[in-house]
């Protein structure tokens, strides 16, 4: 499987970042091996000073597809969660500044975490998905999908002109604003529609 993440999806965080509103989806992967295991502890990498969480909803792709229409986008994924895209902020203003690639502040060890996956339903409204994430228990951020600047359907057909996109992948679609640093000793936790899905103690 691979992980593919959608950067600056959302105005007001893209601006929080001092980044300009991108007229295309900005896209990175993570390796498999960024994945957060179940059961296994959060531990804060030693090598940044700024680790930074980014809650977003993420999309599990079911069917193999490549040049997807985005009509038929709905078609190829059918369970969506809310995860982290944990990010060693430091390293990647470094990074963006040098104009080099992000793996090192995106993509490494356990950067990825993925909450219990909702099967899609037609009850689902892809366009009004509240997500929420707390820091020790007070709310850091809020976000709906109405506010994607890149709708999920948009992407997944975006994406599938460039990789193909196969049974397992996943899509995390973009952070709200409200990004920030976490500590060792907190409690991170992410839910949908007040549903918490995700919770992770940093070590
Ligand atoms: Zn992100």
């Amino acid at each position: 499987m691979k992980i593919i993440c959608v950067g600056r999806n959302y105005i007001d965080h893209a601006k929080e970042l001092g980044n300009d509103v991108p007229t295309e989806p900005v896209i990175f992967m993570k390796p498999k091996s960024a994945l957060i295991q179940a059961h296994t502890p959060f531990y804060y990498p030693e090598f940044t000073n700024e680790l930074h969480y980014e809650c977003e909803l993420v999309v599990r792709i079911c069917k193999n597809g490549k040049y997807i229409q985005e009509r038929h986008a709905p078609n190829y994924y059918n369970a969506i969660t809310v995860g982290i895209d944990f990010t060693a902020r430091d390293i990647q203003q470094e990074l963006k500044k040098k104009g080099l690639p992000w793996e090192k502040a995106k993509a490494f060890d356990n950067s990825a975490a993925i909450g219990k996956f909702i099967e899609m339903t037609p009850a689902i409204n892809k366009k009004n998905i509240n997500f929420s994430f707390l820091k020790n228990d007070e709310i850091v951020q809020k976000g709906n999908s109405g506010e994607m600047i890149f709708s999920i359907d948009f992407l997944v057909s975006h994406i599938s002109n460039y990789f193909s996109l196969n049974i397992g992948d996943v899509i995390f679609t973009g952070t709200p604003a409200g990004v920030g640093e976490c500590s060792v000793g907190d409690v991170l936790e992410a839910l949908m529609e007040n549903e918490s899905l995700l919770k992770i103690d940093v070590k």
